[in-house]
């Protein structure tokens, strides 16, 4: 049985290193296509023209807002002319994720630049697709990581703080989302089994987290990098997508997709739901008092949902969550990554608990 551990081709995190993109960008060659909103393109705009006066000749696509097939097409298509020799993906989730299928399609290597730190994406092979009108459809796998992942800790303490808890949230669940995997020899997104290299990054993800989080929320809130911001940055992006690539997603991602049914949640983050998710999924697990102890503990001190509540679901919940239970059930991946068989009865008990529980703590 194989074991596959897949990483981007270079992880940098540093405060002001949008300013040396050139360095990334130029050994493969001289013109790039920037695939990002025009807001976050403009924010920082000052990196782009140096790269500009060092020689990087930009084609700026702009960026629709979503993920979808016409946007894609359009880019391919708007771009055709230009012999261009890499893509460079700026911004946050759909714009990276937009850069990463256009790279697939064209074949061309990836620079990808998050300006927020709110999910474990960038570093991932795996995209979400969207239809136009802002719906899930599927997910595509490129044939290998970004090729760098190039993370400029000054512009993510610029950016507004809950995008920072929402990916710890995301990332909080990997290393139980990995245990899970590890118990039950699940296969990873790469499609092998788990190496130790991805299964101790896990682990290391859930510690920088839970000693450094609040610290680096502090950084945020001043708008400035300190050594605990960019530890977090580390774990938010790096540590916690290679752990979920490498080792797998269970319940907490599961739970998390089938919450996306109520349209409620639909103003909670991912990060934020994946919160939720975690805790259903160690009601799920019968974790150890202590245990949940330590993840309510962490949510409250840096401002993670604990209740249902807490990411838009209001009372009367009863067929809400019925509701869940069943879509969570239809679409089994990834909670059929757990050892143990799951019903629609489990599943609404757990999430009831988990409700419950947020008020008691
Ligand atoms: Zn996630």
């Amino acid at each position: 049985m194989k074991r596959i551990l897949r990483t981007p081709g270079k992880f940098i995190v540093g405060r002001g290193e949008i300013g040396n993109l050139s360095e990334y960008i130029l050994p493969y060659g001289g013109k790039a296509l920037l695939i990002a909103l025009k807001e976050d393109a403009e924010r920082v705009r000052y990196g782009l023209d140096k790269a500009a006066r060092s020689g990087v000749g930009f084609v700026e696509t702009g960026f629709c807002g979503e993920c979808c097939m016409s946007e894609i097409d359009r880019i391919i298509r708007e771009c055709q002319g230009e012999a261009f020799d890499v893509i460079v993906g700026l911004g946050g989730g759909k714009a990276l994720d937009t850069a990463k299928a256009v790279s697939r399609r064209v074949n061309k290597p990836l620079i990808i630049v998050p300006t927020i730190a709110s999910t474990d994406a960038p570093c991932s092979a795996l995209l979400i697709l969207y239809s136009d009108d802002h719906v899930m459809i599927g997910s595509e796998t490129m044939v290998k990581s970004p090729d760098i992942v190039l993370a400029d800790s000054e512009v993510i303490a610029n950016a507004p703080k809950r995008f920072l808890v929402a990916g710890m949230g995301d990332a909080f669940a990997t290393y139980y989302e990995a245990r899970a995997c590890v118990r039950s020899c699940a296969f990873n997104y790469a499609g092998g089994l788990y190496t130790q290299a991805a299964w101790q990054m896990a682990r290391l993800c859930r510690d920088v987290l839970l000693e450094d989080s609040v610290k680096a929320l502090e950084a945020c809130e001043h708008s400035v990098v300190t050594p605990a911001l960019e530890n977090i940055i580390e774990a938010n992006l790096y540590l916690s997508g290679i752990g979920f690539e490498s080792v797998g997603c269970a319940a907490a991602h599961g739970i998390h997709n089938a919450l996306t049914v109520l349209e409620e949640t639909h103003g909670a983050m991912h990060g934020e739901k994946v919160a939720i998710g975690l805790l259903v999924q160690l009601i799920l697990e019968n974790a150890p008092e202590e245990e949940l102890r330590t993840v309510m503990d962490y949510y409250r001190r840096v401002g993670l949902p604990t209740t249902l509540a807490g990411i838009g679901i209001a009372e009367p919940v009863e067929t809400k969550l019925c509701k869940v239970a069943r879509r969570a059930l239809e679409r089994p991946k990834p909670l059929t990554n757990h050892a143990f068989p799951l019903d629609e009865e489990m599943i609404v008990a757990a999430l009831k608990t988990v409700d419950s529980l947020g008020e008691r703590f």
